[in-house]
């Protein structure tokens, strides 16, 4: 018999830490990061989303302009980004 186990209700599989987004202040894990392609800063976490945007609002496109968007080949912004797109769909 062992009625002392009730701390074991909510353990998940494996031990997750917590920790607070810099920016949003939510919670996030790397379980966050899991679907992503993207990997937690410890020193600095942040949530997914906030993450990306905050290395976005640091970089800069090719042709100068502030970036706003990531794309495989890098950052670019609003006008780049469209040409980069409107490349794609163009046959
Ligand atoms: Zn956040
Ligand atoms: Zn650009």
């Amino acid at each position: 018999m062992s009625g002392f186990r009730i701390w074991d209700n909510n353990s998940s599989d494996e031990e997750q830490e917590e920790f607070e987004c810099l920016d949003c202040g939510c919670t996030t894990s790397e379980a966050d990061f899991e679907s992503v392609d993207d990997e937690m800063n410890q020193q600095r976490p942040r949530c997914p989303d906030c993450q990306s945007s905050h290395r976005i609002s640091r970089a800069t496109c090719e042709c100068g302009e502030p970036a706003t968007h990531e794309v495989d080949s890098g950052f670019v912004c609003d006008d780049c980004h469209d040409h980069y797109v409107s490349g794609y769909n163009r046959d």
